[in-house]
């Protein structure tokens, strides 16, 4: 088989999205199924469908086209800001938006009425992560101008946290978003549809709080691939946490010296290592590198430590496992580089 790989197994993954639908829907909130990820791999966007998810949700246009053109039928929400300059493709491609921006949101209101069609809008609140969001004191005065656009239908308000600044959702934000929506439904006269509350970070909060508040939704990618909450890594009950897992190959094995020799500068990425010298050791490199995945979340099943990387090799120290060139080495993946391997071109995706 082809290395290097990244193999994962499609009825973990419905396993995984039906429970966390099943607990969430246990507190009144519907998941959305967040791909990006998976790049918007369409096997597993099928596998996400088929377990009952109605909502796909990307941070990019085009992995929401390469879905759709697949065939896989679902409501497809793009998740970041769209681009003042990709507007067109934000109405043609995506039902529903997540925004931030009035100008923005007047522009895909010229589209959609160009389109004859109506695009469906979530304002994002912004409480404190400071990554996208409204600030709370701007939320009526941008609600009122949603309101007037036509071709634009405004059917919730979200937020984000734990992406930037890493600010945990709590009982704090989250009373403070259920508060804000319920002062602009009465302001307004109007129903929203979504309260979005999150993400993969909410899980702590939600299974600890008894005030759930008005909290009806969440967009959820990570737990459903890796089986974990985000805020403190831990595993959620029940769920696969080896859904993904990568596969390289050695090309070299030799009993090396543990420290270079010779005058010692920068490496190829301008930095002067430290080592240890610790004898002889059977060093295996890999066929992998950075230009492939991000090598940080990389952690080998074996009992094999990863010394380094360039951007084509992965060098190990092999301890006691005698590998050999063409032997298979396995490892689990954390979010950043399950991420940097589903969008690798370099890296062949295999589904079971
Ligand atoms: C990535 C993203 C999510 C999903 O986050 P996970 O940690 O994968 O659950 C939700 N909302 C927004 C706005 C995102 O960008």
């Amino acid at each position: 088989m082809l290395t290097p790989r990244i193999e994962f197994n499609l009825t973990k993954i419905s396993h995984n999205a039906k429970k966390l639908k099943e607990y969430y829907g246990l507190r009144g909130i519907e998941i959305i199924g967040v791909t990006k990820a998976v790049n918007g791999n369409p096997k597993i966007a099928f596998a996400l469908v088929q377990s009952g998810i109605k909502i796909l949700a990307d941070s990019r246009i085009l992995n929401i086209k390469r879905m759709r053109e697949a065939g896989v039928q679902a409501q497809y929400l793009l998740l970041r800001t769209p681009f003042l300059s990709e507007a067109d493709e934000t109405v043609k491609f995506a039902d529903i938006s997540l925004n931030s921006e009035i100008i923005v949101i007047k522009k895909l209101s010229k589209i959609a009425i160009a389109l004859n069609i109506k695009h469906k809008v979530i304002l994002m609140v912004e409480l404190g992560d400071l990554r996208e969001g409204i600030m709370p004191a701007e939320l009526e005065n941008t609600v009122r101008q949603v309101l007037k656009l036509k071709g634009i239908e405004l059917v919730g308000i979200g937020t984000n946290l734990t992406c930037f600044g890493g600010v945990k959702p709590d009982e704090r934000n989250m009373a403070a978003l259920s508060t804000i929506v319920t002062d602009i439904e009465e302001k307004f006269d109007l129903k929203l549809q979504f309260i979005s509350g999150g993400n993969s970070s909410a899980y702590n909060w939600l299974s600890t709080t008894k005030e759930q508040g008005r909290v009806n939704n969440l967009r959820i990618g990570e737990s459903i691939y890796l089986g974990k909450e985000t805020l403190y890594n831990k595993p959620i009950p029940n769920l696969y946490l080896d859904v993904f897992t990568l596969i390289a190959e050695v090309i070299e094995a030799k009993i090396k010296p543990s420290m270079p020799y010779g005058e010692v500068g920068k490496n190829a990425f301008g930095v002067i290592q430290e080592f240890k010298d610790d004898g002889p050791m059977l060093r295996a490199i890999l066929g992998i590198g950075l230009q492939d995945v991000e090598v940080l979340g990389l952690t080998p099943i074996l009992d094999v430590e990863i010394l380094g990387a360039s951007s084509d090799h992965l060098i190990l120290n092999a301890k006691q496992t005698h590998l050999e060139v063409g032997n298979e080495v396995a490892f689990n993946l954390n979010y950043a580089a399950l991420l940097s391997a589903m969008t690798s071109p370099y890296i062949t995706k295999s589904s079971n």
